[in-house]
């Protein structure tokens, strides 16, 4: 599943393409995803992408009378293909733009999503009670401590909780409660203050590091058979069951917390 630095770098790799660009017109061929791509999204038509944003995992391309939002769900891929590049399967919708490149969003699961915010209205239900973005200055352990008081669900759970903050996905908070020493089961209101305050840096650390890890493949962004968004990771915790720690060489634990796989060293992480 496409997490937060997997979108940023969707959005780097597409941005080159699009910004300042006009959309001459939107080919719908699935209206169905995760939900009904509104008629509106045609409003667009004619009109400049004047910015591309993200928020949490949602990509806006900003135009003057709206937004398009786009979300990758579970296995959506957005390709920079020539207009008339031959279409595959799941192929559900095509951005053309007026400079012959074409934002094509591929969706085999059909859980990703194509949306639109009309400039003036109420913001989408999707965007309420998202919490702060990891990577910008509204977010750092401080937070995470004053929000954790009286929060007794394990840490792990509550770094993922998108109201808290956004964006730290599985595999991120893994990889950052490993990095902190902190055991991902210990109760939200059970760490201390100085921890938060070193795991609100790691957070921000890891993410930003993934993201620059996945700048590397943003030169195949524009092939239609590249794999935007994917990249390998070094991963010191995640997925590494029974393997030595590669602090103090024990073999890595796992369990299961709020239903995701977690990993970590019992004797690393307290
Ligand atoms: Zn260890």
């Amino acid at each position: 599943m496409p997490e937060l630095p997997e979108v940023e770098v969707s959005r780097l790799g597409i941005t080159p393409y699009l910004e300042h660009q006009r959309i001459e017109k939107i080919i719908v061929r699935q209206r169905q995803l995760r939900w009904l791509i509104p008629q509106d999204i045609h409003l667009a038509e004619g009109l400049l992408i004047h910015s591309i944003r993200r928020r949490a995992k949602y990509l806006l391309l900003d135009t003057e009378l709206g937004s398009i939002i786009l979300h990758l769900g579970m296995s959506g891929r957005l390709h920079i293909v020539p207009s008339d590049t031959e279409l595959k399967k799941h192929d559900h919708l095509d951005i053309v733009m007026d400079n012959g490149h074409c934002l094509r969003f591929n969706d085999a699961r059909r859980f990703g999503a194509c949306l639109w915010q009309a400039v003036g209205q109420a913001p989408l239900s999707i965007f309420s009670a998202l919490g702060p973005e990891p990577l910008t200055d509204d977010f750092d352990g401080n937070l995470l401590y004053q929000r954790s008081r009286n929060k007794s669900v394990a840490v792990k759970n509550f770094i993922m909780d998108n109201k808290i903050v956004v964006g730290v996905g599985n595999i991120y908070a893994n990889e950052s409660l490993f990095l902190a020493g902190i055991d991902p089961r210990k109760s939200a209101d059970k760490v201390k203050k100085k921890d938060y305050l070193q795991l609100g840096l790691i957070i921000k650390q890891v993410l930003a590091h993934a993201i620059t890890q996945g700048g590397t493949t943003l030169k195949d962004f524009a092939q239609a058979d590249g794999k935007p968004g994917y990249f390998a990771q070094e991963l010191r915790v995640y997925g590494r069951l029974n393997q030595p720690c590669v602090n103090c060489t024990k073999p890595i634990q796992s369990v299961i917390i709020g239903q995701r796989n977690t990993f970590y060293c019992d004797n690393c992480q307290k």
